[in-house]
């Protein structure tokens, strides 16, 4: 049977466009249907506008900084309406690079909601096309839990439209959006309140990494509550919100924004119309080459809940484009040893096995741990200090894991993500020559073990 397109891709986010782009290179005809926004999530309220805006609060380090620099600063004035302008308008720029790269690699760009309507057919405001594979890339929303007066709250989709700096701001929730968001906020001046409901935030990150990254939190004045959760906001007279926590205690603030997490985003999708199932937490079931429980529908990234990360995406939607249309170059997505970073302040960057997860995976391991203030803040008074870790296997000296908190680790980590996915042994970290003077190169001097 003659379809309309060989692939007919749902969403034009990360794993979307890229999928789209590369089976369009290896002669597919494709289309691409995109509801909302050309780059998807990273592009237009994730990565980029959120990088952005970890640089804009960065400033005020440098600022800070100065003055042990022989610097004398003009009291400095942030402007938060500049910030979201310039912001949009380079998300606009990207919004039009997307297009191009679309439409210049042959692609059919439709745009409007997809809705599936059969194994091999989809509608787009009002029109069916019929399609040989359907790959479902429609990414994840954000989640808030069911509290009265949740409607008051905001999510990090508002927050980059925010009209100007809440003054006051609850974040709420542990992972990689509070503690970045936390980090913004606070940095451009509000006064920032993280409440975590467990013992501390950052579940799944290394125990050194968690208690590091608090503990500097705390330093630089952000208000940290544990084992604290909302269960209701009121708005007050004013304008203001009061948080009542479950313990009893109430907070008021300008903003309550929600991170507790993302869902995969399969409103209207259609697929009681296909014999897609959904795995026991809600995301899409794909096996080992992404194919949902429907033969001729594929599925990728943040929509299968596997690791929810842009460039796991890109890697998925690389691997679908292979392996349909040249599964002479097809390689699986390697799960293992993806670099990661937070860009709290200061950030985090982490490849490999924590030590908690080397332990349980019956591991020997050998910590080697330094912590020490950089060399850029010796002329100022700032005592932050730098975290740096790395997890070896006793037995094979293989390093098992890195992990950093401090300024640029998320740059530093990329390099040690190379030497991991290489096998590289603790020797061989020792026998590299170092970057002098960098905080890098401790990685490679750590001669002692810590534990
Ligand atoms: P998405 O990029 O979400 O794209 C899905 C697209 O599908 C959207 O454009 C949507 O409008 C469209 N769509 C949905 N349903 C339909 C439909 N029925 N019809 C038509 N179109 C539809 N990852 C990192 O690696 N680094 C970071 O620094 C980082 N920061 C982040 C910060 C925030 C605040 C958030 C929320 C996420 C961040 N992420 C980051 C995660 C990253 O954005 C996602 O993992 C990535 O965007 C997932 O790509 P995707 O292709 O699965 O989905
Ligand atoms: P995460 O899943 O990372 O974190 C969710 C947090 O919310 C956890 O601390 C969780 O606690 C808490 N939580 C969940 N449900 C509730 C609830 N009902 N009440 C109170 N707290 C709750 O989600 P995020 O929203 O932070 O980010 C989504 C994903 O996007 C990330 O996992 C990451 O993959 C990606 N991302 C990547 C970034 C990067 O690469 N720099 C930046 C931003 C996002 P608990 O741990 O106890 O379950």
């Amino acid at each position: 049977m003659a379809y309309d397109f060989d692939l007919f891709v749902i969403g034009a986010g990360s794993g979307g466009v890229r999928a789209a782009r590369f089976a369009a290179g290896f002669g597919a005809k494709v289309a691409v249907a995109e509801s909302r926004y050309l780059g998807g999530t990273c592009v237009n309220v994730g990565c980029v506008p959120k990088k952005l805006m970890v640089y804009a609060a960065h400033v005020a380090d440098e600022l800070e900084q100065a003055a042990g620099f022989g610097w004398t600063l003009e009291e400095g004035h942030f402007d938060w309406g500049t910030l979201i302008a310039n912001k949009n308008r380079e998300i606009e720029r990207l919004n039009g690079i997307y297009r191009n790269l679309l439409v210049n690699s042959g692609v059919t760009l439709l745009q409007g909601h997809a809705r599936i309507t059969g194994a091999n057919e989809v509608e787009v405001e009002g029109q069916r096309y019929s399609a040989a594979n359907i790959l479902i890339a429609t990414g994840g929303w954000p989640q808030v839990p069911d509290i009265p007066g949740k409607e008051l709250a905001i999510t990090s989709n508002e927050a980059f439209y925010l009209k100007q700096l809440p003054r006051r701001v609850l974040v709420v929730g542990g992972g990689y959006i509070a503690v970045e968001f936390a980090g913004i906020f606070q940095g451009l001046g509000a006064d920032t309140t993280l409440l975590y409901r467990g013992d501390l935030f950052l579940r799944g990150f290394d125990g050194s990494v968690r208690t590091h990254l608090k503990e500097e939190l705390e330093k630089r004045g952000l208000n940290l509550q544990f084992n604290a959760d909302i269960q209701r906001i009121d708005k007050l007279e004013g304008g203001s919100l009061k948080a009542t926590l479950k313990d009893g205690r109430e907070l008021v603030a300008d903003c309550v924004f929600y991170a507790t997490g993302r869902r995969p985003m399969l409103d209207n999708l259609g697929l009681e119309n296909t014999g897609v199932e959904l795995d026991e937490r809600g995301y899409i079931r794909v096996d080992e080459q992404y194919q949902t429980t429907a033969p001729s529908i594929l599925a990728i990234g943040d929509v299968i809940g596997r690791v929810q990360l842009t460039p796991v995406a890109l890697a998925e939607g690389m691997a679908v484009a292979r392996r349909l249309f040249k599964p002479e170059q097809y390689r699986p997505v390697d799960y293992r040893n993806i670099p990661t970073a937070v860009f709290s302040q200061p950030p985090i960057g982490t490849v490999g096995l924590t030590e908690e997860q080397a332990l349980e995976a019956g591991h020997k391991v050998q910590i080697f741990e330094s912590r020490f203030r950089a060399m850029k803040l010796s002329l100022t008074d700032i005592q932050e200090k730098t975290l740096m870790k790395l997890v070896v296997d006793a037995e094979t000296d293989k390093v098992l894991g890195c992990h950093m908190v401090g300024p640029d680790a998320g740059e530093i980590v990329q390099g040690l993500g190379i030497a991991l996915k290489a096998g590289a042994t603790k020797q061989q970290f020792d026998e590299t020559i170092g970057v002098h003077p960098t905080a890098a190169e401790e990685f490679v001097t750590m001669r002692s073990v810590t534990r």
